[in-house]
């Protein structure tokens, strides 16, 4: 004899989130199934629904970092993405860029990779970098 159930099997798991979106850091309960959000709680505003969503089907971070300079009055310049870069190559990233050497003068927004990884997504200087001497 066959039993059949008719009951739906729950397929649906729970995970604990800190969105990063601001500096309140709500501690999220993300109730999903699959890549699929079906609730969230303890986010004090909607950009928290968008983060956990995000973080379960492409998360992302800025990356900040320093690049080489040749004859700056400096040896590094910050640089960082900008846009949130895809988590799971941010490693594959850093170095990438470790393998950058740039000339001064550096201007602040100038992009020092263009396209990083073919992520679409530009590296660029956050500050002016005189050469040394001027
Ligand atoms: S849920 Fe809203 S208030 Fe809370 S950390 Fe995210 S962006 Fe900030």
């Amino acid at each position: 004899m066959t039993r059949i159930f008719d009951r739906k099997m729950d397929m649906s798991a729970t995970e604990k989130i800190i969105c990063i979106t601001c500096p309140m850091g709500c501690n999220l309960t993300v109730t999903h199934e699959g890549a699929t959000v079906l609730r969230v709680n303890g986010n004090a505003c909607k950009r928290g629904l968008k983060f956990a969503e995000g973080e379960l089907t492409d998360p992302r971070r800025m990356v900040a970092t320093t690049v080489r300079v040749r004859g700056g009055i400096h040896p590094l310049v910050p640089v960082y993405t900008e846009e949130p870069f895809p988590k799971p190559r941010i490693f594959e990233l850093l170095d990438e860029i470790r393998r950058v050497e740039i000339e001064a003068p550096v201007t602040m927004n100038q992009v020092v990779l263009e396209n990083a990884l073919g992520e679409g997504i530009d590296v660029i200087a956050s500050r002016d970098m005189p050469e040394a001497g001027t």
